[in-house]
């Protein structure tokens, strides 16, 4: 995650204080200057290829300063995506806070994750390795999400290693990142948790309160867990998940952070991991569901559902279908975002009917989703 430019007043300030000395932030818009360039141009060089640009947006990434490395490229500075994923990318929909690049639901309730000796051996080392473990905490403790982030102590047992970005055994992508850069997090891909993350290891990382540093880490592992920045982008060109919140400045996953202050898994980041990765129970919301009198003239029959409890699922879509006596659906179907609890919704069908199926659908637009039939309408 970048650094953003309340921070740079800090550094300036730090450098004159204590004399420290090293590389300065670059603007907001232009993150890599020149010299900070040169950390990475041995092994990185800035995308040209249009092409590629392409696809990187439509995934719904900036595709300014976008750096190529081997076999990955390095996007909005601190997330890692591989090039077999942009190729293979078919622009579905993608979200700001989240997107269709997630980790399949069996893989999330289950990741291991393994803190490098190269962490430990960090200024601060051992209050890292602390903040790791409560922001893994964080993310698997939010309620009807499989979400599930355990520590390893093997690391040949681990789908995610964290690296202090000064170790040699970190990957190029992750290595010696520029100075306003606080760290670096690689997207899922195929299905598994994105598997590196690194910590940048230069001051003022050393300045940082126990709080900065977990809201960091919450944030990295929210790239690792699939969620896209949530406040970059244009809700005219973006699709974000519903109920969710292009513009939070309170999201985890906002791109840059002063590293003063805290930054929580808020409401909307919540509901982003509940529709990516739910846990289903007995969620099946209670709802009211009513219908209008059948209008002859003008053929049409009103349909009316109210969320009357989540029972403490989010969801992303809600669909309305019409179903015979054996439930079986015909015509068209109403599909849409899902309403929250206490809000109402109100659609018709151009025809008769006594039944509906309602489901609830999660995990982006897949499968994962929730069914009930609702008679005598
Ligand atoms: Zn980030």
């Amino acid at each position: 995650m970048k650094r953003s430019k309340i921070n740079y007043v800090v550094i300036v300030l730090l450098i004159s204080a204590f004399g420290t000395c090293f590389i300065s932030c670059t603007k907001e818009d232009e993150v890599f200057s020149e010299e900070s360039n040169s950390v990475e141009d041995q092994t990185s060089y800035l995308l040209k290829d249009q092409g590629v640009k392409d696809a990187i947006e439509c995934m719904g990434f900036q595709s300014k300063n976008v750096w190529v490395f081997a076999n990955h490229y390095v996007v909005e500075d601190d997330i890692v995506v591989t090039k077999e994923t942009v190729a293979a990318n078919d622009c579905g929909k993608q979200t700001a806070v989240a997107s269709n690049l997630t980790i399949t639901i069996g893989n999330s309730a289950n990741i291991s994750y393994f803190i490098h000796p190269s962490v430990v051996a960090m200024n601060n080392g051992a209050n890292w390795e602390t903040a790791i473990r409560t922001a893994a905490a964080d993310w698997t403790g939010i309620a009807n999400s499989t979400i599930n982030l355990q520590e390893v102590f093997n690391e040949n047992a681990a789908e995610l290693i964290i690296y202090g970005d000064n170790s040699a055994a970190a990957p190029a992508t992750h290595r010696n990142l520029p100075a306003n850069v606080w760290a670096r997090a690689s997207f899922p891909a195929n299905g598994n948790v994105g598997n590196v993350m690194s910590i940048n290891d230069v001051p003022p990382s050393n300045a940082l309160t126990q709080n900065g540093r977990i809201s960091i880490l919450r944030h990295e592992l929210g790239h690792c867990l699939g969620f896209h920045h949530s406040h970059i982008g244009d809700s005219s060109t973006t699709t974000i998940l519903c109920n969710t919140n292009l513009n939070d400045p309170t999201s985890v996953m906002i791109a840059s952070f002063n590293g003063a202050g805290t930054l929580n898994i808020n409401a909307n980041d919540q509901r982003a991991a509940r529709a990516l990765y739910p846990a289903f129970g007995n969620q099946f919301p209670t709802l009211s569901v009513t219908s209008g009198n059948y209008d002859r003239r003008r053929g049409t029959k009103g349909i009316h559902v109210t969320m009357t409890n989540d029972n403490g699922m989010d969801w992303h879509r809600i669909q309305i279908q019409r179903v015979d006596s054996n439930g079986t659906p015909y015509g068209n179907s109403i599909e849409q975002c899902a309403p929250l609890q206490g809000q109402a919704l109100h659609r018709q069908f151009t025809s008769n009917f006594s039944r509906v199926r309602i489901t609830f659908i999660n995990h982006g637009e897949d499968a994962m989703s929730i069914t009930t039939i609702y008679n005598n309408l």
